[in-house]
């Protein structure tokens, strides 16, 4: 009696223990968000990333809140708006 007690109880706290593992490992490997310059949350996720020829390469970025848009060109910091950039009208963006 005391053995399957103990056996359901194990099973349940082994089912306890992977579920949290898998919890911080999702959000361990998710992608990371960036600071938004428009409304200044960490909700700045990368949509697209354009491998150029010729280089640079660049990134397309999106606001989960605001949804301001962003480009990044490789090796520079600067977010450059989408609105007036020459990516404005780059089909990378409707993904
Ligand atoms: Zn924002």
């Amino acid at each position: 009696m005391f053995s399957s007690f103990a056996f359901i109880a194990l099973v349940v706290l082994a089912t306890a223990v992977l579920f949290l593992l898998i919890l911080a490992g999702a959000r361990f490997y998710s992608p990371s968000k960036i600071l938004c310059p428009h409304c200044r949350n960490k909700s700045l996720e990368c949509v697209n990333w354009i491998l150029a020829n010729p280089p640079p390469n660049y990134s397309f970025f999106r606001c989960g809140e605001c949804r301001a848009e962003y480009v990044q060109v490789q090796f520079e910091q600067q977010m450059i708006p989408r609105a007036g950039s020459e990516w404005e009208h780059d089909r990378g963006w409707d993904i």
